[in-house]
């Protein structure tokens, strides 16, 4: 698990987990059973009460939603909420989000004024990278009182290994100018975490990367390596 502690709030933990602590999702065809197992191993693993941690339905999506928290004693139901993106503005609720090769990242905001800390977690693939769900989350965050805001962008496929067809590289490059790469073996490709720092920093976010790729470091789960795999989780929460 690579771990982060937020420049903001001391007591705010970032985390990404790796192939170590198994897959986290729930939609991969995994048995549930043994995902629940993994959930509860990596609740008490950061040390946050069992069936807290909130997790989202994603899809692709550039809904950001408030987290609403619910009790519960089961992962299969009440089910998580579809969206791609979740704040919590007292930053006291354990966020989840899961990917593989898709961007997790994590954000932790300020209000300066009340000294209060806000959190978010957000899931950005192509689409929702595209459609401005980082600014999205941004924005939100600034609405809810947060004055400052540093990001982690988490382990993903990055630009010399995320190949895509011409014409989709055609596409993303009209509405995001520098996003278009070449891969390692010469085709079309994509760079998605350099054009999420390059977004999030134009909107003044203090932005770190994790460097890890998803496709090149086996520790990770990666969709293109094995269309099968698990999904890795990247958290954030309070230890306060
Ligand atoms: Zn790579």
């Amino acid at each position: 698990m690579l771990h982060f502690t937020s420049d903001l709030d001391p007591n705010i933990h970032l985390a990404f987990t790796s192939r170590e602590e198994g897959n986290l999702a729930l939609h991969v065809n995994d048995d549930p059973r043994l995902v629940a197992e993994n959930r509860s191993r990596l609740e008490d693993t950061i040390g946050v009460r069992r069936f807290s941690l909130n997790f989202m339905n994603q899809v692709h999506s550039a809904d950001v939603f408030t987290v609403d928290p619910v009790a519960r004693t089961s992962w299969l139901e009440p089910t998580a909420p579809t969206c791609d993106g979740l704040i919590d503005p007292t930053g006291e609720y354990p966020l989840a989000v899961m990917v593989a090769d898709c961007l997790p990242v994590l954000f932790v905001g300020k209000d300066i004024a009340t000294d209060r800390t806000l959190t978010a977690a957000t899931h950005a693939g192509r689409r929702g990278l595209l459609d401005g769900i980082l600014t999205r989350t941004v924005e939100e965050l600034r609405a809810h009182g947060a004055s400052l805001i540093e990001a982690i962008i988490g382990p993903s496929i990055c630009g010399r290994c995320y190949e895509v067809s011409p014409q989709m590289a055609e596409e993303s490059e009209t509405l995001r100018t520098g996003i278009r790469t070449e891969t390692r073996w010469g085709s079309s490709g994509l760079d998605l975490p350099a054009t999420a720092q390059r977004e999030l920093s134009s909107l003044g976010v203090q932005v770190r990367q994790s460097q890890v790729c998803t496709l090149e470091d086996e520790n990770y789960f990666s969709y293109r390596r094995t269309p099968s795999a698990g999904r890795l989780a990247g958290l954030i929460w309070s230890a306060a």
